[in-house]
C-alpha cells in the first residue's frame, strides 16, 4: 500500500483496529478506517470516547503491526463519532509502512495564549498541524499564568519564547519552542521512577512504570503478562506502607529489545475474576 500514496496530507483511509479503555475506564475493541495517516500518528473517528490524555494500541490489520499512541487533541466531532489526533508514542514506527517524502522543517506559528495573552513561536509536527487547522487552537499549559489554555494564532510579536517553560531541546529550528509534542513524550519518559505492584494468582509483583495515569499505567519487565490477564494493581507502590490495589486488566503485551516486554495496564470497574480471561 505504500509508495504511491506519498505525499501527506493527502487522506489515506485505511483499515485500522483501535484498542484501548474509554473514559470509563472500559475496555474496547474498534475496527475502523483512518481519516488520515501522518508522519508521526493517525487521525480517526471513533464510537468510542476517549479522555484527553488516554493511550491505545493501533493495529494494522493486513499485517497485525501495531503501536502505541496517545491522544494529543479532538477534531471537531462528525456524524459518526469522535475525531482524534493519535500520535505514536515511539515515532519512528510505521504500521502502514507509508513512504513519506523526506521531513520537511516544522512550521512555526505565533500561538497567543488565551489567558496572560503571551505570545510565543511554535513549530508544530504535522498532526499537531492537522489538530491546528480543525479547531484554529492547541490546548497546552502556559508557564506564564501557570493554566492549561487555549493558543490560537497571532500576528503579534513575540513575547516569550517558551510557553511551557521546558527544558531546551534538540528543536532543528532555533528561535522556535520545542512542540507540545516534544514536551510530552519528554515528560512521559522522564516519569520512569516509580514502581507499582501487581497482585496476581496470589501472588505480588513490583514492576518498574514507566508511564503512570489516572487511567492506569505502562510498565515493563522480563516476564510476558498477556493481553487481557485480569489483576490487581497499585501504583504507585510503597514498600512497607499502606497501598490500594484496584481491579485492572492488562490491555497491551509488545515484545521489546532485550528479552523484556512492555504491558499497559488499565483499571476496570467490573468485578470481573482475577485470572486469564480473554
Ligand atoms: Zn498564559
Amino acid at each position: 500500500m505504500a509508495g504511491p500514496f506519498a505525499t501527506p496530507p493527502e487522506k489515506l483511509l485505511l483499515p485500522v483496529e483501535v484498542i484501548g479503555a474509554d473514559l470509563f475506564g472500559q475496555q474496547f475493541f474498534e475496527r475502523t478506517c483512518t481519516l488520515a495517516i501522518l508522519r508521526n500518528g493517525i487521525t480517526v473517528s471513533l464510537e468510542q470516547k476517549l479522555g484527553p490524555d488516554s493511550e491505545v494500541i493501533l493495529r494494522n490489520p493486513e499485517t497485525g503491526e501495531e503501536a502505541i499512541a496517545f491522544v494529543v487533541g479532538h477534531l471537531p466531532e462528525d456524524k459518526t463519532g469522535n475525531a482524534y489526533g493519535l500520535v505514536f508514542l515511539d515515532p519512528t514506527v510505521n504500521p502502514w509502512h507509508i513512504q513519506f517524502p523526506a521531513a520537511e522543517s516544522p512550521k512555526t506559528v505565533h500561538l497567543e495564549c488565551s489567558g496572560c495573552h503571551t505570545v510565543c513561536a511554535l513549530s508544530l509536527s504535522d498532526i499537531e498541524l492537522e489538530i491546528f487547522h480543525a479547531r484554529k487552537e492547541l490546548r497546552r499549559s502556559c508557564g506564564i499564568c501557570n493554566s492549561f489554555m487555549a493558543w490560537r494564532e497571532t500576528s503579534r510579536e513575540i513575547t516569550e519564547k517558551r510557553p511551557g517553560g521546558a527544558l531546551p531541546s534538540r528543536n532543528p529550528n532555533p528561535g522556535a519552542a520545542a512542540s507540545p509534542l516534544e514536551e510530552r513524550r519528554r515528560n512521559r519518559r522522564a516519569g520512569m521512577k516509580a514502581v507499582a505492584c501487581i497482585r496476581y494468582s496470589g501472588l505480588e509483583v513490583v514492576v518498574a512504570c514507566e508511564d503512570i495515569s489516572k487511567g492506569g499505567f505502562r510498565f515493563t519487565s522480563r516476564r510476558e503478562y498477556l493481553k487481557g490477564t485480569r489483576v490487581e494493581a497499585a501504583a504507585p507502590y510503597t514498600k512497607f506502607s499502606t497501598n490500594i490495589f484496584i481491579p485492572a486488566a492488562i490491555i497491551y503485551s509488545q515484545k521489546i529489545p532485550g528479552g523484556r516486554f512492555r504491558q499497559g495496564v488499565t483499571y476496570i470497574k467490573s468485578r470481573m475474576p482475577i485470572g486469564w480471561n480473554p
